[in-house]
């Protein structure tokens, strides 16, 4: 009495329906059962095979609901081996006397930027002055003390840094805008106080980011690049792979706060990232999907990672989502189709157990 049932005052068909359901449900449907799993098993499968290794389960549930791609520059959309292409003096500098002391100061860089600097003064057969107090500013560039004595102050870095120093860059403004509008990062520097000249370095897209992004605005998606770089290269390199959206000279320790400002005006993100700085973003992101030759802490803190560093995996992942969902769909409908018909068809004697079996595999 006390086991809620069919209530027996219900209409003729309303009965029927709550007897039908009951008996399905108690029959064990299996193919019910499975439709799900197996479809998320096999999806995660072929994505293992394409080179996309889903970590977290719902991550291929969610990557069909995103509809923004928030991509890191460094690394994501470029191959992340800078290469210097112009090294500009100021007045009373030489072009080698910029390239040995920004080479100097960064001798204690980790930075991509600053390995460039220091290939091509190895290049060049530079020796390198030696360097003490070095730091490293955040998003920012780099200072040391250079040479015996009197030591001086070495800045490498980006406006912001120069700003933040006191330093006057007018002399080289006009270069520093002509270089960055060729897409090339610039780094300024400083010497003793005072701005001694200018070294652009340029980083090779990956050879599948044009493509990528298109297919991907195609399929309906915002794609958006995210990065630590100026406003002006940003957008240079935006315009070149086609993004629809720029958020650029982003410090590190703000990404995560760019993305939830997405996901408070009502976007659902996939953030695409390969660095440390990235990390906390992949987090907050919907879905963090992370390249696979980035950095460990990236692809601890993603969802799912691309085994290929191409972006032509951030197609793909997105492709299985939707797909692997379709096919859960489709499994449901085929099996409640089948156990709906199958079932009273055997309770009214019209399946051969053999027959049943057979329906049943
Ligand atoms: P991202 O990896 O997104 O390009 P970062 O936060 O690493 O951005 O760097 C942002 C900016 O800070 C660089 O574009 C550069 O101007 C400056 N910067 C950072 N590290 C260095 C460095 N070692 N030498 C010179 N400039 C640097
Ligand atoms: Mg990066």
């Amino acid at each position: 009495p006390f086991l809620p049932r069919v209530n027996p005052s219900l209409g003729a068909i309303t009965l029927a329906i709550s007897a039908l359901v009951a008996t399905l449900v108690i029959a064990c449907p299996c193919a019910l059962g499975l439709a799900t799993p197996t479809a998320l098993m096999v999806g995660s499968g072929m994505g293992a095979e394409n080179g996309v290794l889903i970590r977290r389960g719902e991550a291929i549930q969610t990557l069909k609901d995103v509809n923004t791609i928030v991509f890191d520059k460094t690394g994501t959309i470029t191959k992340g081996r800078p290469e210097v292409t112009d090294i500009v003096p100021a007045e009373g500098h030489t072009r080698k006397e910029v390239l040995r002391l920004a080479a100097s100061v960064e001798s204690g860089s980790e930075h991509p930027l600053g390995e460039a600097i220091l290939r091509r003064a190895k290049e060049e057969n530079l020796e390198l002055y030696r360097a003490e107090e070095f730091e490293a500013v955040t998003g920012r560039g780099v200072k040391a003390r250079i040479g015996l004595s009197p030591r001086r102050l070495v800045l490498v870095g980006n406006r912001k840094l120069m700003m933040e120093e006191g330093i006057e860059y007018k002399p080289i403004e006009e270069d520093l805008r002509r270089l960055e509008g060729e897409a090339k990062t610039v780094m300024l520097l400083a010497s003793d106080g005072r701005i001694a000249g200018i070294v652009a370095v340029a980083d090779t897209l990956k050879e599948d980011s044009v493509q990528a992004i298109r297919e991907l605005e195609g399929m309906g998606l915002k794609t958006t690049m995210l990065t630590g770089d100026n406003r002006r290269t940003a957008e240079a390199i935006a315009k070149k792979i086609g993004v629809s959206r720029v958020l650029a000279e982003v410090l590190p320790d703000e990404k995560v706060e760019e993305i939830q400002r997405l996901q408070e005006g009502g976007e659902v993100v996939a953030m695409v990232g390969d660095g440390i700085n990235d990390a906390p973003a992949l987090t907050a992101a919907n879905v963090g999907i992370a390249i696979g030759t980035g950095t460990d802490i990236a692809i601890e803190s993603a969802d799912v990672t691309l085994v290929r560093g191409d972006l032509s995996s951030v197609v793909t992942a997105v492709k299985l989502s939707r797909k692997t969902f379709a096919k859960i769909k489709q499994n449901l409908f085929w099996a409640f189709f089948y156990n709906t018909v199958a079932l009273p068809a055997a309770m009214l004697g019209l399946a051969h157990p053999v027959i049943a079996e057979i329906a049943m595999a």
